[in-house]
């Protein structure tokens, strides 16, 4: 495994001249481009890595996952889909034209739309939001020190036009009641966080280990919630590339615009991959490549 990690680390510079860091907002378009880090949780917890596995970087949409597992923790599963659905969206991570034509219920809860409706359920149950949903990525990474980049949260916030109209559109369908800056302020904390690879897969281990945490034993998610979870991650975590994705790498996954992505070999492992240059649909190129190379190396086929 160590050896498979390393080859994969030092390969991944082939990719390094293609793609372009996001570039939305200044915070993230000042990330050195030619970095990369891989890591394995096992599904015992235990960890492997190489390349740049312990440096932080913006999580950003691989929050949506985080929140959602709340949200399943939270809430009733009537509460949740009623409010979002539950498929592919085949549009661009922040489009708008399928809330219009769907009365402002997102597609999925992995498109911006649906993590904003998620993130509005949560401020609805939740007496501190902000703070909870630190608490729970904390908690599920066993890393107390994991924190918001509020550099990150506010330029956000200083760039909110294309998330505020999403929003906007669901609370004119009555799908969204709270104040949406309130809601908003809290996504944009949420996407900020700033994590490394090893605290990355180590959040998500759960999910390659029937919803139980390795790290203190207990239950984060049902085993049906958890099949369910990696389900959508399988055919929405990677936006309008889901079906890209599962044909190259086979594994439910969650992108991010920092160039991170998630990955769960179920009952094995998650493994995280980080680099921030990213294709046309806001998916890291050398991280997808990595896991091209890991499912290879491992010649393992969940989907086979
Ligand atoms: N913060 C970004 C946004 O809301 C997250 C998008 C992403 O990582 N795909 O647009």
């Amino acid at each position: 495994m160590q050896q498979l990690l390393d080859r994969l680390a030092a390969d991944a510079p082939r990719c390094f001249g293609e793609g372009k860091v996001a570039s939305y907002i200044p915070a993230l378009a000042e990330v050195e481009p030619d970095r990369f880090g891989i890591a394995v949780c096992h599904a015992d917890g235990s960890v492997q890595c190489a390349g740049d596995a312990t440096t932080r970087f913006s999580i950003q949409s691989i929050s949506k996952a985080h929140a959602l597992a709340l949200a399943m923790r939270e809430l009733s599963p009537e509460e949740i889909w009623r409010r979002v659905g539950r498929e592919p969206s085949g549009q661009a991570f922040n489009s708008i034209v399928q809330l219009e034509v769907e009365n402002g219920v997102p597609r999925n809860p992995f498109i911006n739309a649906g993590a904003l409706m998620v993130t509005e359920m949560l401020v609805s149950q939740l007496f501190m939001p902000q703070q909870t949903i630190r608490e729970h990525v904390r908690r599920l990474s066993a890393t107390p020190s994991v924190d918001f980049d509020e550099t990150v949260a506010r330029s956000e916030m200083d760039h909110k036009a294309h998330n505020a109209a999403l929003a906007y559109l669901m609370q004119a369908y009555g799908n969204i009641r709270n104040d949406v800056e309130v809601v908003l302020d809290a996504y944009f904390h949420s996407c900020s966080l700033a994590m490394s690879c090893v605290e990355l897969a180590r959040s998500f281990a759960f999910l390659a280990n029937h919803g139980v945490s390795p790290f203190d034993g207990q239950a984060v998610l049902s085993p049906v919630q958890t099949r369910q979870m990696n389900a959508l991650l399988l055919t929405c975590g990677l936006y309008d590339a889901a079906g890209d994705f599962a044909w190259r790498v086979g594994l439910p996954g969650k992108s991010g615009v920092g160039g991170g992505i998630i990955a769960i070999l179920p009952r094995r492992m998650c493994i995280c991959v980080w680099s921030p240059r990213l294709d046309s649909y806001g998916n890291s190129i050398a991280g997808r490549h990595a896991l091209e190379g890991l499912v290879e190396g491992l010649n393992v086929t969940p989907l086979g």
